[in-house]
């Protein structure tokens, strides 16, 4: 991208969106460059604030024409996988949620959200509450600054029976690479007036929507997103078990009560240092100089400090009245106590850890900073995510924490995962917490990430969103048809190659 080409494009956008549409100024490059990730600043050439469609539109064709390459962030708190950092230093930003951020429409009796890419969900929670709170969205538990759009594009989830983002989304209005713009479902339908385009999620011909997550294909503009209507009653349950090994024991016992569909959450199954981390920072990391993970003895103070197990175990029911769910919640105390190891908390009793408060909120659908905590653990504020899953088998569940452990401990890092389990799968949510101001703590994170990454797929196992520095390597370790595949559909929806090259490692 040389320099003249790069005047003419943000002249260009200058003249279409005017002045409020650009910014290049030293302070916001800067801004936009910084991440938690163990790679350097990524800097971008400058930032552009669409406010409408047809400034996105109006964008991409400058792009096209001047062959500068853009990258798109909804709110840009991906924290722990690229934050607003760019696949490629020099990209411009398109920060869509600065002044693309309304509620477009909130549908009372069919409960669906249709938002902007600005809208997050502290934003749509604050305005369901408003209006009376009968309508319940899932959240992370991560940044309630974080966007629906951009969290749902990258494959995020949540924990109630909403969980997969993107699955609950429906109805995408997209920017193509030539800058022409695309509607999928229904809104497909070349009509003025469309009944369906957030309602229906399987329309005529091919299911386009997929394509758009986790890819450089397109600019969402818009989306669907359907709600819950709010149970009177969320009603939580919590078990500890001491030792490390009861992973394979706890996995076991999730699998049935997610198959049937008893339990209508995900379980959160977190171990000691996931929930405690959020709680301060790492007792035993000046004294090693940063040198040496946690000890055993170390954890086992934490959790006794806490209240909390080597591993936790969280769900929740829903239900019309506290008494209803007393069966249920009898029927779980019940399974879970088979074997004798489990410590049951009350939902009463959870919101004195703290920990247990960001999970009873994640059940009900309330956005919170709680988990945010996580990113203090260590001074310096690194934090990369490593996102495997495993099937729902004890063992197999048991065998890859002893692999992770190992290499986080080789790496003098401190082992830390929340699994989120389903019926078949649990994916494995690894914390790398470091002190990104320390080269050699850098260093160490970059390499356990990718001893990790490389230990696990020699076993089978594919992560299911990665950090944006780890793209390319992740990408390099598909079969040679899917590259193909996906490099077939960037140069037909994308042939000038504008939209976040590189990004999920394609283009
Ligand atoms: C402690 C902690 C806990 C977390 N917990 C969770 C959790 O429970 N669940 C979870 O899913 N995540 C979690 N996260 C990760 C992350 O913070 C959230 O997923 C966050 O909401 C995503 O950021 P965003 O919505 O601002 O997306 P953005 O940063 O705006 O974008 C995410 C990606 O999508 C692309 N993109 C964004 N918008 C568009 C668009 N309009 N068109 C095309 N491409 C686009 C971007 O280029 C980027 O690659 C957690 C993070 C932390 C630090």
């Amino acid at each position: 991208m040389n320099q003249t080409s790069l005047e003419s494009f943000f002249s260009d956008v200058g003249r279409a969106l005017g002045t409020a549409g650009v910014n290049r100024s030293a302070e916001t490059v800067r801004r936009y460059a910084e991440h938690t990730m163990a790679c350097g600043d990524i800097v971008p050439s400058g930032v552009v604030y669409p406010a409408s469609t047809a400034d996105v539109q109006a964008i991409v064709r400058a792009a096209g024409r001047h062959g500068v390459a853009l990258y798109p962030v909804s709110t840009g708190h991906n924290i722990g996988l690229g934050s607003k950092a760019a696949a490629r230093a020099g990209q411009v930003v398109v920060d869509l949620g600065y002044r693309m951020n309304r509620i477009l429409e909130i549908h009372d009796k069919l409960a669906y959200a249709v938002v902007e890419p600005g809208v997050s969900y502290q934003m749509l929670y604050d305005e369901l509450v408003r209006r009376g709170d009968k309508l319940m969205l899932d959240v992370t538990s991560g940044p309630p600054q974080g966007g629906m759009i951009g969290n749902a594009l990258d494959k995020g989830a949540g924990y109630t029976p909403y969980f997969d983002h993107f699955g609950f989304s429906c109805g995408l209005e997209v920017v193509l690479g030539n800058g022409e713009v695309l509607r999928t479902g229904d809104g497909a339908l070349d009509s003025a007036t469309l009944a369906n385009w957030h309602t229906s999620k399987y329309s005529f011909g091919p299911i386009l929507d997929g394509v758009f997550a986790q890819s450089n294909y397109g600019i969402v503009t818009r989306m669907g997103v359907w709600l819950l209507p709010r149970p009177p009653v969320v009603r939580s349950f919590h078990f500890t078990f001491p030792d490390d090994s009861d992973l394979g024991t706890i996995v076991d016992l999730c699998r049935p009560l997610k198959m049937s569909n008893f339990v209508p959450t995900l379980f959160r199954v977190a171990n000691d240092l996931y929930l405690c981390g959020s709680e301060g920072e790492s007792p035993e990391y000046a004294a090693s100089g940063g040198e040496r993970s946690i000890s055993d003895e170390g954890r086992r103070a934490l959790r006794a400090k806490h209240g909390l197990g080597a591993w936790t175990v969280s769900g929740a029911f829903y239900g019309p009245s506290v008494a209803a769910t007393e069966p249920m919640i009898q029927r779980v105390r019940e399974h879970f106590g088979q074997g004798g190891k489990a410590t049951y908390i009350d939902h009463a009793d959870a919101p004195r850890h703290a920990a247990l408060q960001v999970a009873i909120n994640a059940f009900s659908g309330v956005p919170s900073l709680g988990e945010l905590g996580l990113l203090k653990w260590r001074p310096g504020g690194g934090n990369l995510w490593f996102l495997p899953g495993t099937p729902m088998d004890g063992a197999v569940a048991n065998e890859f924490q002893t692999i992770c452990r190992r290499i986080y401990e080789a790496h003098g890092l401190d082992y830390m995962v929340m699994n989120v389990c389903g019926p078949r799968f649990a994916r494995g949510l690894h914390v790398l917490a470091f002190n990104r101001e320390s080269a050699g703590e850098r260093a160490r994170a970059d390499a356990c990430y990718r001893a990790m990454s490389e230990a696990v797929a020699g076993r089978g196992v594919f992560v299911g969103r990665a950090p944006i520095q780890y793209h390319d390597h992740h990408m390099a370790q598909t079969m040679a048809s899917y590259r193909d595949t996906c490099g077939a559909i960037k140069s037909a929806l994308d042939p000038a190659g504008v939209i976040a090259p590189g990004r999920y490692g394609i283009g």
